[in-house]
């Protein structure tokens, strides 16, 4: 069922969807925030007790937040609260910029408040996702394990499609997604698992790393990467940067052909900002890269002379001979690839997965495998694989 649009307290028109609602990551001249939000009785499958538009001004300089459409919706919320008590509310924002810091914070206390309530928060664009304060705050309004917290995404497909179809006001044509939607949420959403610290599900990574060389049925390809800085000699971890992705599959919504892992990591690179020192990127991936993204790497380290990248790999993928040459230009570009061992699991397994507190555990073959896929990747690099 539609909300009632002509009760809204803003009215979306399908252009300022469009204009506010783009997903593209750092966009200026788009001070106004718009917070969409639902709010249901608890597991009810029906349709929204209350559906309503904020609208609210932000800027760098904004000394208070009143005017941010997070604080009106608690104003309201508060007082609708009074009359509706007992029952278990699960609410949903849909807003153009996720919170500033303080916001956060005050939302954070709020559902410390009110335990009876949860919050998903689904996000077109990261507000100042580069500033530690702003990180620090989502951070404390997201990740408590036990005990009220919110829960942040970053909107894709679905939920713009969702947002047009229950808050656009009299949209004459079908929701059409902008070109690089997929491509800007996969950048969102990776620095989102970053900000948040997100980690691996123990058991997508045993899949997926796994290094049996004949391992069928992994057709998805997952990248750990870690960044470092050069510092008197020594390399520092940034672990600001720490993080994993999967490649995009191809889907029907503007993202025909998918994005492999590597190509979405190489996105996402330019937004750390890297320069002025020397780096080292390392990448702990299930597949070795293909032939055009390793070709893509190569260009990548030529173009960025202060960045050394590190590939371990759990195992080679060799599309047709061509994963060969790809790995061939990528190592005489100078970038250094080895197959992952017990050592590289260990540390992957103690470092991206969910593994709360359990060691790692070597699989059968592991040692086995790893030797023999490095004796391959040597003949690879010295031209005399096969
Ligand atoms: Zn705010
Ligand atoms: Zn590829």
């Amino acid at each position: 069922m539609k909300p009632q649009i002509r009760n809204m307290v803003e009215v979306m028109y399908p252009k300022r969807f469009k204009y506010f609602f783009n997903n593209k990551p750092i966009l200026s001249r788009r001070n106004t925030v718009w917070l969409c939000y639902e709010v249901k009785t608890k597991d009810s499958s029906g349709p929204p007790l209350d559906a309503n538009i904020f609208r609210g001004q932000v800027s760098a300089k904004d000394k208070s937040c009143e005017d941010h459409p997070e604080m009106r919706f608690l104003h309201w919320f508060r007082e609708w609260r009074q009359l509706h008590r007992d029952q278990e509310y699960e609410v949903t924002w849909y807003v153009s910029w996720s919170p500033c810091a303080r916001c956060a914070n005050s939302v954070a206390t709020f559902l410390a408040e009110d335990p009876k309530v949860t919050l998903t928060i689904f996000v077109a664009r990261l507000y100042f996702f580069w500033k530690p304060d702003y990180q620090k705050a989502l951070r404390s309004l997201c990740q408590k394990r036990d005990g009220p917290h919110a829960t942040m995404k970053i909107m894709n497909y679905d939920e713009f499609q969702h947002c047009w179809d229950k808050f656009v006001y009299r949209p004459k044509k079908p929701f059409k997604p902008r070109k690089n939607l997929p491509k800007h949420y996969t950048l969102l959403h990776t620095m989102l698992g970053e900000l948040l610290r997100h980690l691996m599900d123990p058991d997508t990574f045993t899949l997926n790393f796994n290094n049996e060389p004949w391992v069928s049925g992994q057709h998805e390809s997952y990248l750990c990467y870690k960044v470092e800085c050069l510092d008197n000699g020594t390399w520092v971890p940034m672990d600001e940067h720490r993080g994993f992705l999967r490649n995009q599959a191809p889907n029907k919504h503007g993202f025909p052909k998918g994005r492999h892992a590597e190509l979405c990591f190489l996105d996402l690179i330019p937004f750390w900002k890297l320069d002025g020192q020397q780096y080292r990127v390392t990448c702990f991936t299930s597949w070795s890269p293909c032939f055009s993204c390793a070709q893509e790497m190569a260009t990548f380290i030529s173009n960025n002379k202060h960045v050394t990248l590190c590939i371990f790999a759990a195992r080679i993928y060799d599309d047709q001979g061509r994963g060969q040459e790809g790995l061939r230009a990528l190592h005489t570009a100078g970038a250094e690839i080895a197959m992952m061992n017990y050592s590289e699991f260990k540390h992957c397994w103690d470092t991206f997965v969910d593994r709360q507190g359990r060691p790692f555990q070597p699989w059968d073959g592991l040692d086995e495998h790893s030797q023999a896929l490095s004796g391959r990747l040597r003949a690879i690099l010295q031209n005399q694989g096969n």
